[in-house]
């Protein structure tokens, strides 16, 4: 099996050792060279009817529990990309996301522009968040999200070669300044809609944090995803992004 290794793997290993890694989180999945998305990001396939709620830079101490509510009274599970040094910061919070089913992805420690920094600092910010969520929840985060959608490919090649698979999006507004949940729903269901049309599912992009702010209001945003699943839930499939590895 190794020796089928694409070389950019053999070298992440070579990486994660580096770091300390070799037997950790982020080494485990450079053994999984069937990953159908080698050489890019995940962002939707070919599955119109499929929705992705995943919500980014949280854990946040206000607003993720009212959300963790909402998804339950729905049992609709969603993907939570945590900021490492946020989930250090609430470690119950993160364990109960977790214990709720949903998905737990790596949005890096502090949340900088990896475009602009050095492969270093992408490494040690990838790796102590996944470090930190594994002692939390006891189970590897296989998933990253860049911050910003930084997609310089250095950056998701270096995720890839620490084992996690990037995850883009396909769905966004700007919720985080938008103060009217109806606007955000309003402008997120015209692209959903607009994708199921053209055959594909929707990977979609709310924020329960900031990470400018721990405590950020984010109100809109989570009554905005009630919104979305209210109207979606009768002709639709609500799925963690797991299921389009
Ligand atoms: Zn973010």
């Amino acid at each position: 099996m190794f020796a089928s290794l694409p070389s950019e793997f053999s070298s992440g290993l070579g990486a994660a050792a580096g770091l300390g890694l070799a037997a950790g989180v982020c080494a485990y999945a450079a053994l999984w060279p069937g990953s159908r998305i080698f050489g890019s990001a995940l962002v939707a396939p070919e599955q119109p009817g499929e929705l992705a709620l995943t919500f980014d830079d949280g854990p946040n101490p206000v607003w993720t529990p009212r959300l963790l509510e909402i998804l339950a009274r729905h049992d609709v599970r969603a993907t939570f990309f945590l900021l490492g040094s946020r989930a250090q910061a609430e470690p119950e919070m993160v364990r109960s996301i977790a214990a709720a089913g949903h998905l737990i992805g790596n949005h890096s420690w502090s949340h900088p522009n990896l475009a602009l920094r050095g492969r270093k600092r992408i490494q040690e910010e990838l790796a102590w968040t996944c470090d930190r969520l594994e002692q939390i929840t006891g189970a590897p985060a296989k998933f990253f999200r860049p911050p910003f959608g930084a997609r310089r490919p250095a950056v998701l090649r270096l995720a890839r070669e620490m084992g996690m698979v990037p995850v883009l999006w396909n769905t966004m507004t700007s919720d985080w300044s938008e103060p009217a949940a109806e606007r955000i729903a309003q402008r997120l269901t015209r692209k959903i809609d607009r994708l199921t049309r053209q055959g594909r599912a929707a990977n979609i992009v709310l924020h329960d944090g900031g990470h400018l702010d721990s405590g950020a209001y984010r109100e809109p945003s989570i009554a905005a995803a009630a919104l979305l699943i209210a109207r979606y839930k009768p002709t639709h499939r609500f799925v963690t992004v797991d299921a389009w590895e």
